[in-house]
Formats: structure tokens, C-alpha cells, sequence
């Protein structure tokens, strides 16, 4: 059975343990995925199943995709047939095909994406005469997501769901919207596993058809499914018989990182409650990471309190301690990647195995700007790159047409943007009229303002739009770049109108605007900083073919790399001032859990930044090292600062600020560490004081080394 060959001896288990229900439970890198494919090779090669009677759902398509490629190596060609490995969406996308009709949709629906969902919502809102300012289609949009992710059907809403849109009539709109879709024969992302869990409650018949079908179900990163994927996969499993109960699923509860899209983590606290007879297989040895990364993972993610608690070890050789480089500001912060990034080259290692992982999307801006300067080549997955996001790029637009009121393009894509009532028809006029005059959009919306060509509403817009612009072209001698992006992204409404959207992602959004400006005082003249921006677009740059990956940590789940970037952990980006805000303990548990899966995605070394100072909104804010870097143990850390003055400077910093881990005292007093990050010793007498735990936890690499099991004993 060459698929068991380099198993150990649990993973053997849970791949041998085919009938019954299964939980894996293990932490990062210990091979839990690896498992899952061995063990669905297993199950075909022993023809324990056909390859269509196993359900294989993993996280992404990426993931279904290698899991694919790495279950073919097995068994060969007979992994073409196996219809049911994918994503939960993807699965159900393909089951409700098949019973469209039992939903009242036809076979061929379509999938709706979000631009299409929000202009359906934003018809029913106008059309029953709501102000879609007070009301946005964007906030209605999230709440019916998170209804979806719940199961929830209009009818299942209680009177806190029905209250949270338009006082009163959630259920109301969510009905017509489902209405709606189904007069198109379209259905959006969540209905696709809302549908199916509709017509397994519903039809029996259909419902027995897929128990009978299903030998076997499997579920990797468990820990973040939602509600509605957790009912599909009660009602696919409680059947009676031999069929019934041969699930397996896997994940690990310090990695739950989705709970803001309804995924739930107590799904996988209670499997064992959900399946009397449970098998639980714990896997401890981890083949990804060197024992230092490994154990500053590990005494990280320590301090939570809502978790299970594992032990992990090692016997990959000793590697490097992980790095904490603390610098000036986020430009050092850049150029230092930048030059760590050039030396691994001069080392003869590949760009492909090395990422940047960021907490949020605006972080990449300045790694971007940097790396095109030194003709470092990049990728940016699971987003776009910075300039070339929908709200950057309307924002370069006003800008602009206040270099170059000549710039038509620029004018068309934000004369309507934000939503002021100036249609199509509106722009016909203004191309019509800037043909015959020969002169370009903008010149021709003056003159047209003058004239009654317009009817009497749109003429007031768009007069009201060219005073702005004209007011803000002699800003633009006044005041700095970044001052005007700011007075411009404000008076033209564009904030206000993302502020209103209260969209899950409009937040990312305005923090992307922020760092635009923030970009931009680097920049004496706004056509100075236009330029620097058009080169940075411009896509002719060489590719080395092996580029340096840039992601966010979210999108990084169970993936590796050799070498892991982590910038930007200061109090404020990570943990995050949303997370900071909500201020309770769920959120920067899960703000820890993250920090946890950034570490733990590196192979063989792993170096944390945090920038000194941030500007914000024009200003230099000295920034707070992460109470996450004071939380990794000592003796697994190299601290390094760049600072003139190093430790002496940056204590004298310290002292003068409001002690970041003082909440800690509140919320977990056994687990209060006085330790300021890395070279920020406390006195002698605050380390006297530390509890004992901490300085055990910091054993020195030389003692794993000692041992042939590196025990890194959490939990
Ligand atoms: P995560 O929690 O991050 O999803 P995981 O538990 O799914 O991690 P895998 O991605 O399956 O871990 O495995 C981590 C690494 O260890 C991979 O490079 C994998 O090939 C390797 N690996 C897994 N099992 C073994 C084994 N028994 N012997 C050697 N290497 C292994
Ligand atoms: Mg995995």
C-alpha cells in the first residue's frame, strides 16, 4: 500500500480507520491534509468505495485541486471520476443542478456574483420608495450573507434579525430578494448551500439518494465551517445503517480564522458530542516547521484561553530563531524585506518559496512601491494589486482630472461615482457635445452647465461637480498631495459613501484610501506623485519567473513556505483596531489564532517587523510593538532593532507610553508576562516577578537539541 509509505503511525491509523466517524485533530504542519489524501487513495485503491461515492470537501479550489493531483499520484487515472471533491460551494453547486426544480429554479440558473446581487437589492430598495442612502443595498447584501451562512430562511428570522434592516422589515426584503432571484433563474453564492440544505430538510427521497451515495465524507480545516455547512453535513451523516456515519474530518481549533464570515469553532468542539463513538486521532509531530518556530508558535498561541490545548514537537534539525526586527517606519520596513528578499536570491534560493503574509490588504502598498523601485518581482494573491483596486483607482481618477482636466477617461469613471444622479444619458450629451466642439469631457460639462441642453436637475450636478473641481484645482497650489486626496475624497462624498455601505468590505476599503494618502506624502506635487503612480501600473516590468508571493495571512491557511515575512505587528494593525475596538476577548483570540497560522506557515525561518512610527492622517504616530511579539518566548527569539539609540532609546519610548500588556492583567492573570517585546526588558525587579511558567516555557534551542524528541509540551 504505497499510499501508507512515510506515514506515522497516527496518520496510518487515521487513514486504516475507515468506518465510523473520525476527528483529527492536530496543529499546524503535522500533516493532517497529507492524511485526508492518503486516505482517500486508500478507500479507492482497497475499492472500499468508487472514487463518485466519496464527499471530499476541502477550503479552496486550490487545496481540491492539489488534493486531486496528489490522490492521482496513487491511484492514476482513476481519480478522474470523482465528482464530489471540492469546496462546499462548489459541491453544492453542483447537487442543486440536478434539483433546481425542487427550489423553482430550472437546471441551467445562473450564479449572481456580488456586483449583481447589490443592483437587485438596490431595485427592490428604490422601488419601495426607501432612501437607499439610510438603507444601502451593501448592508442589506451582508446581513441576508449572514442569514444564508445561519440556514436561515425569511421565514426563520426572529424579531433581532427583522429589526436590523429598515426598522423592522429584514424579512420583508429578504423575501422579495429571493422572489426576485427566482424570476431571474439565478441564485447568489450563499443560496447555493441554502438550497440544497432546503431540499435535504425537504425531500426524503432526495436526501436518502445522497446518504446512499455517499460512503464516505471527509472535511479538511473543519474548524471553519459555518452553521449551513455544519447542518448539510448532519443531515448527510445521521443515517442508520453502514452508510451512515463515515465521516472524517480534520482541522485544528487554534486555526480558526473565519469566524467573521459564520464560521463557528465549536463545530468541531462538539464532534465528538455529535457522533457518540467518535474516534479522535491527535497527530503531534509537525513536518513543516524548525523547533524554534515551532515553539514560538506554540507559546503564542498559549496564552488564549478558549482552546483545546495540544502538544507539539519536532524532530526537524535546529534552524534559525525567528526574527524580530524592529524598525524606524514603514518604508525601512519595506526597504529591510526588500534587502532580506535580494540576499536569499544571492543565496541561490528561489523567490517561489518565500511570502510576505499581511494582517489586511493595504499593508501591501508600500511593499509594492518598494519592490518595483528595486525591480523585485512580486505576486499578489487572493487580491489586486494596491493601485489597481476599484476605490484607488476612482480616487487616482479625481486626482486626475485635477492634473489633466483633459483626461477623459479619468472623468468618465468618476463622474457618477459616488451615485449623483448623473445617468447615461446625461454622458451621451457631454460626448456629443465635446465631439462637435472638439474639446475634451470636462471642457464640454463647463460649457454644457451653461447652456439648457440639460434638464434642470442634472444641470445643478453637474455645475456643482465642476465648482468642485475648480475649487479643488487651486487647493491643489495650496495644499499638500495628500491634504488635497483627503479634501477631495471628502467633499466629492466618496468617504461618506463607503462609511454608509457598512459592507464587510468597505472598511478595507477606506483603510486602503488612508494609505493612498498616506502614499502620497512622500510627494512634493500632485503630478509628481501621478507619475510615480503610472510607472508603478505600468505592467511591462521584467518577470523573473520567480516571484516573491504577497498575501494576506487569511488566504494563506494551509499552505507553506520556506521563508515567512511578518510585517506590521504593532497594536493597531495586529492585533487590529477593529479588533482592539470590539475590545472583547473572542475577537483578539481570534486576532492570536491568527498570528498563530501566520507563524506556523514557515518552514525555515520566519522574521516578525514592526515599524517604530506609522504616519496616520498626515501624522507621525510613534506605534506600539504588538503585544504578540511580547508573547513569543525569549529564548526562541533573535530581537534586533535598527534604531540609533537601540535599547536605550526605545525604553525611554516605552516608559512613555500606556503599558500595551496591562489588559493582559485583566483577562488572564496567570498568564501576564512583564516582558516588553523582544529588547524591551522589563527592570530586574518586573522579571523577578514574572511567573515561573514563562521562563520554563523559554527553554534555549540547546536544550531541544539535547533531547531526540524536541517536546515543545503546550496545552
Ligand atoms: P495545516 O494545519 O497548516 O493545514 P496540515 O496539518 O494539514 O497543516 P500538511 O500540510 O498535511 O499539514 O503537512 C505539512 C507538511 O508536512 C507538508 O509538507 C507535508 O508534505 C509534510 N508531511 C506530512 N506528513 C508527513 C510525514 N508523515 N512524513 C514527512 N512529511 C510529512
Ligand atoms: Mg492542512
Amino acid at each position: 500500500m504505497p499510499w501508507l509509505s512515510g506515514l506515522n503511525s497516527p496518520q496510518t491509523e487515521a487513514v486504516l480507520t475507515t468506518e465510523g466517524p473520525v476527528l483529527m485533530l492536530a496543529g499546524a504542519g503535522t500533516g493532517k491534509t497529507a492524511a485526508l489524501t492518503a486516505r482517500m487513495a486508500h478507500l479507492i485503491a482497497t475499492r472500499k468505495a468508487w472514487p463518485s461515492q466519496i464527499l471530499c470537501v476541502t477550503f479552496t479550489n486550490k487545496a481540491a485541486r492539489e488534493m486531486r493531483d496528489r490522490v492521482g499520484g496513487h491511484i492514476g487515472p482513476a481519480v478522474e471520476g470523482m465528482p464530489w471533491l471540492g469546496t462546499f460551494h462548489a459541491i453544492a453547486a453542483k447537487m442543486l443542478r440536478r434539483h433546481a426544480e425542487l427550489v423553482g429554479l430550472q437546471s441551467n440558473y445562473t450564479i449572481i456574483d456580488t456586483d449583481d446581487q447589490l443592483r437587485v437589492l438596490k431595485q427592490l430598495i428604490v422601488a419601495d420608495g426607501l432612501d437607499e442612502k439610510r438603507w444601502p443595498a451593501k448592508q442589506l447584501a451582508g446581513l441576508i450573507d449572514r442569514w444564508k451562512n445561519r440556514g436561515l430562511n425569511p421565514a426563520d428570522l426572529g424579531a433581532d434579525e427583522n429589526e436590523a434592516f429598515a426598522n423592522g422589515r429584514g424579512e420583508q426584503f429578504y423575501r422579495l430578494y429571493q422572489q426576485r432571484l427566482k424570476a431571474l433563474n439565478a441564485c447568489d453564492f450563499g443560496d447555493l448551500l441554502l438550497h440544497m440544505l432546503n431540499i435535504l430538510r425537504r425531500e426524503q427521497d432526495v436526501l436518502d439518494d445522497y446518504r446512499q451515495r455517499f460512503k464516505y465524507i471527509m472535511v479538511d480545516e473543519y474548524q471553519d465551517t459555518n452553521v449551513v455547512q455544519y447542518l448539510w453535513l448532519r443531515l448527510l451523516t445521521q443515517a442508520k445503517g453502514p452508510a451512515g456515519h463515515n465521516i472524517c474530518v480534520v482541522g485544528d481549533d487554534d486555526q480558526s480564522i473565519y469566524s467573521w464570515r459564520g464560521a463557528e469553532v465549536a463545530n468541531i468542539l462538539r464532534f465528538e458530542r455529535d457522533f457518540p463513538g467518535a474516534k479522535v486521532i491527535r497527530l503531534e509531530q509537525n513536518y513543516r516547521s524548525t523547533p524554534q518556530i515551532l515553539a514560538a508558535a506554540s507559546q503564542l498561541i498559549d496564552a488564549n484561553s478558549e482552546r483545546l490545548g495540544k502538544t507539539l514537537w519536532t524532530d526537524i534539525a535546529e534552524g534559525e530563531k525567528v526574527r524580530v526586527i524592529g524598525v524606524w517606519d514603514g518604508p525601512e520596513e519595506a526597504r529591510r524585506i526588500g534587502e532580506e528578499a535580494e540576499a536569499l536570491i544571492r543565496a541561490g534560493i528561489s523567490l517561489n518559496h518565500a511570502a510576505i503574509l499581511v494582517r489586511a490588504q493595504f499593508q501591501t502598498r508600500e511593499f509594492e512601491d518598494r519592490f518595483i523601485q528595486i525591480g523585485l518581482d512580486y505576486k499578489i494573491i487572493g487580491g489586486f494589486r494596491f493601485y489597481e483596486r476599484a476605490e484607488i483607482r476612482d480616487a487616482l481618477a479625481y486626482l486626475r482630472v485635477i492634473a489633466q482636466p483633459s483626461d477623459d477617461l479619468a472623468f468618465e469613471r468618476i463622474y457618477n461615482t459616488p451615485k449623483r444622479g448623473l445617468g447615461q444619458k446625461t454622458l451621451e450629451k457631454l460626448h456629443r457635445h465635446a465631439r462637435a466642439e472638439g474639446v475634451p469631457l470636462f471642457a464640454a460639462a463647463m460649457q454644457v452647465v451653461d447652456s439648457d441642453e440639460l434638464p434642470a436637475r442634472a444641470r445643478n450636478t453637474l455645475l456643482a461637480l465642476v465648482r468642485d473641481f475648480a475649487r479643488w484645482r487651486d487647493g491643489a497650489a495650496s495644499l499638500s498631495p495628500a491634504e488635497l486626496a483627503r479634501t477631495v475624497l471628502d467633499e466629492s462624498g466618496y468617504t461618506d459613501a463607503l462609511q454608509n455601505e457598512r459592507s464587510a468590505q468597505s472598511a478595507g476599503r477606506l483603510e486602503n484610501l488612508s494609505e493612498l494618502a498616506r502614499a502620497m506624502e512622500e510627494y512634493e506635487t500632485l503630478g509628481a506623485f501621478l507619475e510615480h503612480v503610472s510607472l508603478v501600473m505600468d505592467n511591462d516590468r521584467a518577470e523573473s519567473g520567480n516571484p516573491i508571493t504577497i498575501m494576506t495571512i487569511h488566504a494563506a491557511k494551509g499552505l507553506e513556505f520556506d521563508h515567512v515575512f511578518l510585517p506590521g505587528w504593532e497594536e493597531g494593525v495586529f492585533p487590529s483596531q477593529r479588533a482592539l475596538d470590539e475590545g472583547g476577548l473572542r475577537s483578539l483570540e481570534e486576532e492570536r489564532r491568527l498570528a498563530y497560522v501566520a507563524i506556523t506557515r514557515a518552514r525555515s525561518s520566519c522574521t516578525i517587523l514592526h515599524a517604530a512610527n506609522r504616519r496616520i492622517y498626515g501624522q507621525w504616530t510613534s506605534a506600539i510593538p504588538s503585544r504578540f511579539v511580547g508573547e513569543l518566548p525569549d529564548a526562541m527569539i533573535d530581537a534586533e532593532t535598527s534604531m540609533t539609540g537601540g535599547e536605550s532609546l526605545w525604553r525611554a519610548n516605552w516608559s512613555e507610553q500606556s503599558d500595551p500588556f496591562a489588559h493582559l492583567a485583566k483577562v488572564q492573570p496567570s498568564r501576564v508576562t512583564t516582558r516588553g517585546p523582544g529588547w524591551q526588558r522589563g527592570t530586574a525587579a518586573q522579571f523577578d516577578a514574572a511567573p515561573k511558567r514563562i521562563v520554563e516555557a523559554g527553554r534555549s534551542a540547546a536544550s531541544f537539541a539535547a533531547k531526540p524528541r524536541k517536546d515543545i509540551g503546550v496545552g
